[in-house]
């Protein structure tokens, strides 16, 4: 998508070699009016899924997830990182390694938000290694739902977690593929983005 790599370009830093930051618009300052086209854009390639709920996980998924959700009229789920005590009756949970913290947390959800009827979209702002999108995908597992599919801000398509992702069948569309980002210089991939 256009807007999101000229957005990446302008906007994003590539810190260490490996990390994409992109604080000045999607995950710490937001660019509410450029996400609401990113939300549009995830409508456009899922609105005939039959969406009932959208699941992200705390805390850069949230506001992303609330945008692309006004535009299917459903709810946001969100996993959380921490046992909270402010959750009560059964839940689901599953375990993601943190990229970015470099380290091991469990994720929670209420066993009440997701139904065996609810048809999810996955939300995240980016897909690397795959652990936070398979830890959501074990959440929508053991609830019983169907997943119909992943929207994803910015895929890292040099690393594993797409293939990981889509080798399970499930539909992932990545609104920016990075190919390569090796001397601070961004290239996009787009071999996977259908449209
Ligand atoms: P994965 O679990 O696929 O390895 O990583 C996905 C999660 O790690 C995302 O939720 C995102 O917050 C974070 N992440 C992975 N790579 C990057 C990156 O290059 N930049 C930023 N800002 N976050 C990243």
């Amino acid at each position: 998508m256009q807007l999101l790599e000229n957005a990446i370009l302008e906007r994003g830093r590539v810190k260490d070699g490996e990390v994409l930051k992109v604080d000045a618009f999607l995950n710490h300052q937001m660019d509410v009016a450029l996400i609401n086209e990113l939300g549009k854009e995830f409508f456009r390639r899922f609105q005939d899924q039959g969406v009932t709920k959208i699941l992200t996980i705390e805390a850069s998924g949230i506001g992303i997830a609330c945008i692309t959700a006004q535009h299917f009229g459903v709810p946001v789920v969100f996993a959380k990182k921490t046992q909270s005590r402010n959750i009560d009756g059964e839940v689901l949970t599953s375990q993601v390694t943190s990229f970015t913290h470099q380290r091991n947390y469990d994720i929670i959800v209420s066993a009440r938000f997701l139904d065996p009827s609810d048809r999810v979209l996955l939300i995240d702002d980016f897909l690397a290694k795959g652990s936070a999108m398979l830890g959501l995908i074990s959440l929508v597992q053991q609830s019983g739902a169907q997943i119909v599919g992943a929207g994803i801000c910015i895929e890292k398509g040099f690393d594993v977690g797409g293939e990981a992702i889509r080798s399970l069948g499930i539909h992932v569309e990545s609104l920016a593929v990075i190919k390569e980002m090796q001397n601070g210089q961004i290239v996009f991939d787009h071999e996977i983005e259908p449209a």
